[in-house]
């Protein structure tokens, strides 16, 4: 009857003590807030929403996020429950009445017998004698334990400043214009000389580019994130504005590179995009982060040769931001390596979003109930948004090509980039579909047969751990 002690009563640590308190076990939830608050938290409630009070697309038929919706409802989740209950009108969008909604998973975990609520920071990583902990203390982690999380982890091992670079879905790039070379086609380790996606632009593009940077819609820093940028990372925005020419000697040097479908035009710049993930689906924009708001950054990024049809998994974005180099420091059940029993989960692992948070919670929840009753947890699909996102977390990622001072693991919403291809030969055209079924109509069926195959793995899952759990 030892208890699993959870720091961080936010989305995931609100989840992930529900799941253990289903599972039966008793949860110890240690929460700061009514003691001291942080930079972006008002009130002392669970599960406070801090910015918008949307959990995005609830439509699990054409986006991840409605995907992993579905797939927390299976999983009995207190968070989708409690948006659930208190859900305000929002298209097709799941926004929730913020208060209500925290009130209400305040309630369910303080009437719940086998959870504790203790108000208190704790300012250390957990001491051993917690044999089971979960860390879910979010992107603004009390200071203290955020320094002796970086201890235990390597100096380095913690961003507390987040600059990330739009990422672009694959087979949303033009390669009739685009074409892939690495700079001087250099082969790295592990590399081909063709590392790279490059997309040319002429010196009228080039102008027009950087006006439109100048020019588009910024977002401006919140107070308590004024930090300076460091200059490895400067937003092309403000880099444009530093010079005309400051791209093209920057990130759009055009150097080293030679168009295969046009040879003997040099490019006045060039764009690169390197590949995110070990699945390929992915691309980032090397570079190319950015303060510039959503809507501008698709407008502009759109008139780059080669991505006028771009798709964004994610659209970059600057703010203070806590999060573990999970792809080298957790094993695949979320455990920090060389310290058994210590899991992290919510944002602190580099997932990026409300919804994401608390699926990691889940997740991290039922693998130490697993493990609190004799268990080794049982990782969900890779083919389930759970699993993609997981995967995402602890290995999917690409972790070479590291800069001094950056991390090439960054947070990330869920999307179908993360998932596996379909099997070659699955069926995606309606019965009775007549006439062309290309572009719009077959990327919508290709997302409608992602999310199936998701939702039924998802299914066959969860019922073979209710299985183990009462053999
Ligand atoms: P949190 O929900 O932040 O929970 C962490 C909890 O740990 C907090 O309650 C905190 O008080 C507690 N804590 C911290 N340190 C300690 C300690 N040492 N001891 C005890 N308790 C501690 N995502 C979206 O989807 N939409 C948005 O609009 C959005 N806006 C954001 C705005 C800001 C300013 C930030 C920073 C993030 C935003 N996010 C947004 C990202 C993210 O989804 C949220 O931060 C989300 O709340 C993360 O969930 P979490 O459970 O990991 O962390």
């Amino acid at each position: 009857d030892r208890p699993v002690h959870i720091v961080g009563g936010g989305l995931a640590g609100s989840e992930a003590a529900w799941q253990i308190a289903r599972a039966s076990i008793p949860v110890i939830l240690h929460e700061m807030r009514g003691v001291r608050g942080t930079a972006a938290h008002h009130t002392d409630g669970l599960a406070e929403l801090v910015c918008s009070n949307s959990f995005r697309s609830d439509d699990a038929q054409a986006n991840a996020v409605g995907v992993i919706h579905a797939e927390m409802r299976m999983a009995g989740s207190l968070i989708m429950r409690c948006a659930d209950a208190n859900q305000v009108p929002a298209g097709s969008a799941l926004a929730v009445d913020r208060v209500g909604f925290s009130e209400a998973v305040t309630k369910a975990l303080t009437d719940e017998p086998l959870v504790t609520i203790v108000r208190e920071e704790v300012e250390g990583l957990p001491p051993a004698e917690w044999d089971q902990a979960i860390v879910a203390t979010g992107p603004l982690t009390a200071s203290a334990l955020a320094d002796s999380i970086a201890e235990a982890t390597g100096a380095d091992a913690l961003a507390f400043f987040d600059a990330i670079a739009p990422i672009v879905h694959f087979d949303s790039i033009d390669l009739d214009t685009a074409w892939f070379q690495s700079r001087y086609d250099k082969v790295g380790p592990g590399g081909t000389g063709k590392d790279y996606i490059n997309c040319p632009l002429d010196e009228a593009q080039y102008n027009a580019f950087v006006d439109a940077l100048i020019e588009g819609d910024k977002t401006e820093f919140r107070e308590w994130e004024g930090t300076p940028y460091f200059d490895g990372c400067l937003p092309i925005e403000v880099m444009a504005e530093r010079g005309r020419e400051t791209l093209r000697h920057g990130p759009m040097k055009p150097m080293g590179l030679t168009n295969a479908h046009n040879p003997s035009v040099k490019a006045y710049a060039v764009v690169q995009l390197r590949q995110d993930n070990a699945l390929g689906t992915l691309y980032n924009m090397v570079g190319f982060q950015t303060k510039l708001k959503y809507g501008a950054q698709a407008e502009i990024f759109r008139m780059i040769p080669g991505l006028q049809n771009a798709e964004f998994a994610r659209l970059g974005g600057i703010h203070r931001n806590t999060y573990l180099d999970s792809p080298r420091l957790l094993d695949s059940s979320l455990t920090l390596k060389g310290r058994p029993g210590l899991r992290f989960a919510g944002q602190i692992t580099g997932c990026e979003g409300y919804v994401e948070s608390a699926a990691v919670g889940l997740l991290a929840g039922r693998f130490a109930a697993a493990e609190q009753l004799g268990y080794r947890p049982e990782l969900p699909p890779l083919t389930t948004a759970f699993g993609a996102l997981l995967n995402h977390i602890t290995g999917g990622h690409l972790s070479t090509d590291e800069e001094p001072g950056k991390r090439s693991f960054q947070p990330m919403n869920v999307n179908f980039g993360l998932f596996p291809p379909l099997e070659p030969g699955t069926k995606l055209k309606p019965d009775g579909w007549e006439g062309r079924f290309r572009g719009k109509d077959k990327a919508a069926a290709k997302k409608r047969a992602l999310s199936a195959r998701a939702l039924s793995d998802c299914e066959g899952w969860l019922n073979g751990q209710a299985v183990e759990a009462a053999e």
